[in-house]
Formats: C-alpha cells, sequence, structure tokens
C-alpha cells in the first residue's frame, strides 16, 4: 500500500500531534469523529489524553465505539494505542473496574509513575527503530505491569514494560508525536504491510503473567 490513510481517533487527547507525525512518517492522516469513518481508513492511531473520557463517550453510545475497534482489529486493522490509548486497548486495567477494548493481552497500571508534575523523559534503546536511542516522553503514563505470552515486549524503562506489539496491535506508554523522531510512527505504518509481530522478547523482559 503505497500512500495508506491512517485515521486518528479524535474525540479527545492529541490527535493532532499523531496527524502531523503520521504524516511526516509518509501516510495520508484523518479525524475519526464518527463510528462510519472507520469504514475508509486503513490503520488506526488511539491518542494521549484521558481513558476514563473515552470509556464515558463509549457509555454514551450504548458500547459501540468498543464493539467497533474490536471488529476492526478482528478484521486485521493495525492499530496503535498511545499512553491513553494503551489503557483503551489492554485486557485488564490494575485495581479498576474500568472497562476497555481487550484487544492486546496486557494489564496496565494507570499513572503509575505519579501525578502529572512527576512526567519525564529519557531515551529508550527499541531495537526495531535501530540503533539510534529513541527519546521517550511519559506524561502521567500507565505502566505495562504484565503480558500474554502472545506479547513481544519491544522497550522497557527501569524495568517497566512501556513498548509491546501483538500482531496488529501496538502500544506505546509514551508519547512519540510529541517529539521530531518519526521512527515509532514509521515502525507503524510498517505493521500495515506485515502484519506478524516479530519474535523478538527477550527472556529477561518477557513478564508474562
Ligand atoms: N493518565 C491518563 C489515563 O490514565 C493517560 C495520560 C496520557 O495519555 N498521557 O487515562
Amino acid at each position: 500500500m503505497s500512500n495508506p490513510l491512517v485515521g486518528v481517533l479524535a474525540i479527545q487527547g492529541d490527535f493532532a500531534e499523531h496527524r502531523h507525525a503520521i504524516e511526516q512518517a509518509g501516510a495520508r492522516s484523518a479525524e475519526i469523529r464518527h463510528l462510519r469513518d472507520l469504514e475508509k481508513i486503513d490503520a488506526l492511531i488511539i491518542p494521549g489524553g484521558e481513558s476514563t473520557t473515552i470509556n464515558k463517550f463509549d457509555d454514551n453510545f450504548g458500547g459501540q465505539v468498543f464493539a467497533t475497534l474490536n471488529d476492526c482489529a478482528k478484521n486485521g486493522m493495525p492499530i496503535y494505542g498511545t499512553c491513553m490509548g494503551s489503557i483503551v486497548l489492554a485486557t485488564h486495567i490494575e485495581g479498576r473496574e474500568q472497562r476497555s477494548t481487550g484487544l492486546m493481552d496486557i494489564t496496565v497500571r494507570r499513572n503509575a509513575y505519579g501525578p502529572q508534575k512527576k512526567s519525564f523523559e529519557t531515551y529508550l534503546d527499541i531495537k526495531e527503530l535501530g540503533a539510534e536511542p529513541f527519546l521517550a516522553i511519559f506524561i502521567r503514563a500507565p505502566q505495562i505491569v504484565s503480558v500474554g505470552s502472545g506479547v513481544t515486549v519491544m522497550a522497557t524503562v527501569n524495568d517497566t514494560i512501556a513498548m509491546a506489539r501483538q500482531k496488529n496491535i501496538l502500544v506505546t506508554t509514551f508519547h512519540p508525536e510529541i517529539t521530531s523522531d518519526m521512527r515509532v510512527h514509521e515502525y507503524f505504518l510498517s505493521m500495515i504491510k506485515k502484519p506478524e509481530a516479530p519474535a523478538t522478547a527477550t527472556p529477561a523482559l518477557a513478564l508474562s503473567k
């Protein structure tokens, strides 16, 4: 697919930054505000923001939003969740009754690094992105505290998981869209062509349930 159309869920959060990043990476982009908008896209990004707001939105539509995302993922659409997006995609949210789409076999702990003022940035080694470390910005971020056996861990920060992939689903707990480094978005675009995840989980990083 030479010039894929990537939708960015535009209900809440930093969708404009993701549109800019994915366009820099070589794709076209569209804002997704209605369920019917999902029909025309090749891949979807769920941005950072506040996950409880997305849940309220889904509640208002009787669960149709999460149900439609499930259909898209099961039909093979690549979906990338950033920070809040990783919470929306997780099967389990630790210690809460919060609903989610359950599309990726991970457990997340919300606001795990502390409040907004404990936000931080650090360089991560991400093998799939090449030798150059990646500047990762964590903003009131969740941690991925465990992953199922079908999940490939791609990056960690202080022994906690910050990036992972399960087939056509990718998550980062950090925000690549607010840096000028487009490699995570380029990697996501490569998933449109390559639906299988790399078998690269390092034993030390495979924090299986
Ligand atoms: N703290 C938010 C939540 O738990 C996520 C923050 C973000 O996406 N930067 O929903």
